[in-house]
C-alpha cells in the first residue's frame, strides 16, 4: 500500500510503499476513504508530545481521523464485518477497564493512539485495534469524508460542553478559540440550547463582523475583542490534545444566563 511516513521530525513526510496490513487478533483492517490532517499531526511531526511521554517511535504514519470501509477481520471480532463503514476515536480503548466500563474510554487504562503509539490513516489501508469496541458504523447519511471531518474535534467539543461544561437549556456558552474543536462546541452547544457567543482573536476566524470594521477604526485589544455573537458555521482545522494554555486551542464555558 502507499503511505506517508514520519521518518523525521520536522522533515517532509515520505512517500512509500508498505506491505498491505493484515489484521491481528480483535483487529480490522480499514480502506481508508478520507483522512482529516490534525493539528495534533502537527503536533507529533513537532515532536511536541515528550511531556506527556508519548514519544512516537519512528517511521510512523500518522493521522486519526479516518472514515472508509473494513476489508479484512481479524479472529475474535464479532461485530463488525467486511463492508461495514466506519470511523473510530482518535483512542483506541480496551472495553474492558472501569473507565470503558463506565462510558469513559477516553480515560481508559490501556490506551492506544492510533497515528501515534501505531500506524495511523496516511495510509491506503489502516489497522484499527480493539476493533469491536473502537469501530463506529456509519449511518447512510455520514460519508466518509464528513466521518473524518467531525471524529475528533466532535468528540472532544462535545464532551467539553456536556460531561465538563454540563450546559442547560438557556445558558450562556463562552467558546473561546473558534478553530475546529470550538466550532464543533459551538454547534453543539446550540443544538443543545445555549446561547453561544465563539471568542477568536483570529482574522481568519472573525467571519463577517470583522468585515463590518468602520474604516479607520482600530481593532480592540483584549479577552472580548474577537467577539462574534452567533453561532458561525463549523470550519477551519481541528485539534486533537494538548496543553491548555496552547495558542488556538478552545477552552468552553458555560454560565448561568
Ligand atoms: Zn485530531
Ligand atoms: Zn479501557
Amino acid at each position: 500500500m502507499k503511505a506517508a511516513r514520519l521518518v523525521e521530525r520536522r522533515k517532509p513526510l515520505e512517500m512509500t510503499n508498505l506491505p498491505d496490513p493484515v489484521p491481528g487478533g480483535g483487529q480490522v483492517v480499514i480502506e481508508v476513504e478520507a483522512e482529516g490532517i490534525c493539528r495534533t499531526d502537527w503536533n507529533v511531526w513537532n515532536g511536541d508530545w515528550d511531556w506527556v511521554g508519548l514519544v512516537p517511535a519512528l517511521p510512523l504514519v500518522m493521522g486519526h481521523e479516518l472514515g472508509g470501509t473494513v476489508v479484512a477481520v481479524g479472529p475474535g471480532v464479532s461485530a463488525v464485518r467486511v463492508g461495514d463503514r466506519v470511523t473510530t476515536p482518535f483512542h483506541e480503548s480496551c472495553g474492558r477497564c472501569g473507565y470503558c466500563r463506565t462510558r469513559r474510554s477516553n480515560l481508559c487504562d490501556a490506551m492506544e493512539f492510533l497515528g501515534l503509539t501505531h500506524d495511523g490513516g496516511y495510509a491506503q489501508f489502516a489497522t484499527i485495534r480493539n476493533a469491536d469496541f473502537n469501530c463506529i458504523t456509519l449511518p447512510d447519511s455520514i460519508d466518509a469524508l464528513s466521518a473524518a471531518a467531525i471524529g475528533c474535534r466532535y468528540m472532544t467539543a462535545f464532551h467539553a460542553v456536556t460531561r465538563q461544561g454540563r450546559l442547560a437549556v438557556g445558558q450562556w456558552v463562552a467558546v473561546h478559540g473558534a478553530g475546529g474543536v470550538g466550532l464543533s462546541a459551538v454547534q453543539i452547544a446550540a443544538a443543545l440550547g445555549g446561547r453561544v457567543i465563539a471568542v477568536d482573536l483570529a482574522d481568519g476566524h472573525q467571519g463577517p463582523h470583522r468585515r463590518r470594521r468602520r474604516p479607520g477604526h482600530r481593532r480592540p485589544r483584549g479577552r472580548l475583542a474577537g467577539r462574534v455573537g452567533r453561532a458561525v458555521p463549523a470550519q477551519g482545522r481541528s485539534a486533537g490534545p494538548g496543553r491548555p494554555d496552547q495558542p488556538g486551542r478552545a477552552r468552553v464555558r458555560a454560565d448561568t444566563a
